[in-house]
C-alpha cells in the first residue's frame, strides 16, 4: 500500500474521470490520497471529494500564488471547514518566488499569518517552498506551532532537508526524482532517513518518468516510490510501507 500525500484532484484537470482516476490509484495500490485545496473554492471542491471518496484526506489553505485574493472572510471560511472529518491538515502555505504571481512581501505576510491559524487549529501544515528557501526557513523557525507537517516537493538541499527534520518536518519527494538530471535530489534521497520521507504525485503537476509529458495522477505514485526504493537499496514493499506509516502518522490518519 502507498499514501499519495499531495495531490490536486479537485482541479479541473480531473473534471472528467475523477472517479477512474481513483479507482486506477487503488488498482495501483495507492490506498490513500490527500487532496490539496489552494483557494477558498478549491477547498470546498477537497472536501466534497474527500467526503465521497473513503480513501481520501483534504487539506486546506491558501496557496502562495493566491494569497493576493484573501479577503476578510476568507480565515473564516477556512476555519469553518476546519472542523470537518476528513481535514488532515492546514495548507498549503508557504512561498513561491519563482513565479511571484502574489508580490512577495504580501506572501511573507500571509505565510506568517497562516502558520499562527494551522497552529490555532491544532493542524499540521503543508509548506510550499520554489526558490524561497530562506525566508522559508526563518519563517518556519520562528513559528510556535506543532512543528508537525510536511516539507513537499522538496526542492532544497541536504542541510535544509536535515534542519527541516531536526525541527520535526516530514521531507516529501515528488516525480521529479526520476528525471534525468535530477541528481542532486537524487542524493539527498539518499542520505536522510526514510523515517522522515514521503511520497507524493502533486498532480496533475510534475508527471514522473516513464509517463513525462502526460497529466499526472494518484497511480503514478509508485514509479516515485519504486526510484526511492532504488537509490535507497531498500526493497519497494519496506519503502512503501514506511512511507505510508509516516505519512499516516503527520496526517494522523488512522
Ligand atoms: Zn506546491
Ligand atoms: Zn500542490
Amino acid at each position: 500500500m502507498l499514501i499519495d500525500s499531495h495531490a490536486h484532484l479537485e482541479m479541473s484537470p480531473f473534471d472528467r474521470d475523477r472517479d477512474q482516476v481513483i479507482r486506477r490509484a487503488k488498482e495501483a495500490g495507492v490506498e490513500i490520497i490527500v487532496t490539496v485545496g489552494t483557494t477558498v473554492e478549491d477547498c470546498r471542491r477537497a472536501l466534497e471529494i474527500s467526503r465521497r471518496y473513503p480513501g481520501v484526506y483534504a487539506v486546506i489553505g491558501i496557496h502562495p500564488h493566491e494569497v493576493k485574493d484573501i479577503k476578510g472572510a476568507t480565515y473564516d471560511s477556512l476555519r469553518e471547514m476546519a472542523n470537518q472529518e476528513k481535514v488532515v491538515a492546514y495548507g498549503e502555505i508557504g512561498l513561491d518566488f519563482f513565479r511571484n504571481l502574489s508580490p512577495r512581501a504580501m506572501q511573507i505576510r500571509r505565510f506568517g499569518e497562516q502558520l499562527e491559524l494551522a497552529a490555532e487549529l491544532n493542524l499540521p501544515v503543508v509548506i510550499h517552498d520554489r526558490d524561497a528557501h530562506r525566508e522559508t526557513m526563518d519563517l518556519l523557525k520562528g513559528w510556535n506551532g506543532g512543528r508537525r507537517g510536511v516539507i513537499h516537493c522538496f526542492s532544497g538541499d541536504y542541510p535544509m532537508a536535515k534542519q527541516c527534520i531536526d525541527l520535526g518536518f516530514c521531507i516529501s519527494i515528488p516525480g521529479t526524482v526520476t528525471f534525468e538530471k535530477n541528481e542532486k535530489l537524487r542524493s539527498i534521497v539518499r542520505d536522510l532517513p526514510l523515517e522522515s520521507l514521503l511520497v507524493e504525485t502533486d498532480c496533475p503537476y510534475l508527471t514522473p518518468n516513464p509517463f513525462r509529458g502526460r497529466r499526472n495522477e494518484p497511480a503514478y505514485v509508485v514509479h516515485t516510490a519504486r526510484r526511492v526504493a532504488e537509490i535507497k537499496g531498500r526493497p519497494f514493499v519496506e519503502v512503501a510501507a514506511v512511507t505510508t506509516a509516516n505519512a499516516k502518522r503527520v496526517f494522523n490518519i488512522p
